[in-house]
């Protein structure tokens, strides 16, 4: 089967059948579409649906956000996960206002120099929103790839440039195909192609699918440990900005020293969040999260 004819199929199904996600309605905008990336790259979509809608309907536009504090977009990221995304976002933002007008850029090497955007987020905003060719590889993507091409039952952890040449070799020439392809490779991923209970009877490629004919099984069990979270540090970090997040201003370190038993590991979660850029010390026995509140006084030289 050519390249192209893979793409067809895979882009006639996804027609066919894509879930109804906000962020793919017509016209939706390219702020919207990076908002929905950035959310969806650790957290799952059910997860995202509500904040996505919550976040887009306090900042519109990148500029909104760019006017509010770090602290604001932490409390709206609230327990989506990995907030520094959230930092992250705002600090896109702020660099779009100021680089760009306020328009999120089309290009894709001003899009990879905004903070916060790599190489999976840069493309499929150019793809996405702006409807141009470019290999989106995620960890669904490289998996269909990996198993339709190569004929393997898993891709490994990292995004690899050949997983992006590989990728590219399958996407129609045409620019608007390419991108439709595109989404159709992700989706295909994650609801048919998936890791553990790939459902080869309702896929477009089955006939063609190299690792089907190979008659390989899929491997039992996670190839990577599920990552434990009770106990851990980002448990206790995200103990912390609960509290943080909550309250209106500084909070007295008396107050967050309740929410964990271990000394140690609570101090050495507390400094990472202030490392993070999470959170700052506001003079000697209390914190705040970023940018939450007045500017604090330095010390003269
Ligand atoms: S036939 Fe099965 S393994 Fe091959 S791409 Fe489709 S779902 Fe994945």
């Amino acid at each position: 089967m050519s390249e192209s004819t893979f793409a067809t199929l895979v882009s006639r199904w996804y027609e066919r059948n894509a879930r109804d996600l906000p962020w793919r309605e017509p016209g939706v905008g390219a702020w919207a579409i990076l908002v929905s990336e950035v959310m969806l790259q650790q957290t799952p979509v059910v997860r995202v649906l509500p904040a996505w809608a919550a976040w887009l309907d306090r900042w519109p536009t990148p500029a909104a956000l760019a006017e509010d504090t770090p602290a604001e977009a932490i409390r709206m990221w609230g327990r989506l996960g990995y907030p520094r995304r959230a930092v992250r976002l705002r600090d896109c933002a702020a660099a779009i206002v100021e680089r760009h007008g306020g328009e999120v850029p089309d290009r894709l090497d001003q899009l990879l120099a905004l903070p916060g955007v790599g190489t999976y987020t840069a493309r499929a905003v150019a793809s996405f929103a702006f409807g141009q060719r470019h290999p989106v590889v995620d960890t669904n993507v490289r998996r269909v790839v990996c198993r339709a091409i190569a004929g393997q039952p898993d891709a490994g952890p990292a995004t690899r440039p050949a997983d992006l040449v590989a990728t590219e070799e399958l996407l129609p020439a045409e620019p608007a195909a390419a991108a439709l392809a595109s989404a159709a490779f992700m989706e295909l991923g994650a609801v048919v192609c998936t890791a553990r209970t790939p459902r080869c009877v309702v896929c477009p490629v089955e006939s063609s699918c190299a690792w089907r004919a190979s008659g390989q099984e899929v491997p039992a069990g996670p190839t990577r440990r599920p990552q434990r979270y009770a106990g851990t540090d980002r448990q206790v970090r995200g103990l912390l900005l609960a509290v943080l997040r909550e309250a209106t201003g500084p909070v007295p370190l008396q107050r967050l020293d309740q929410v964990w038993h271990d000394d140690v590991q609570r101090a050495r979660a507390l400094a990472g969040l202030v490392t993070d850029g999470l959170v700052e010390p506001d003079g000697e026995e209390s914190f705040r999260l970023a940018g939450d509140g007045p500017p604090i006084p330095r010390p003269r030289p």
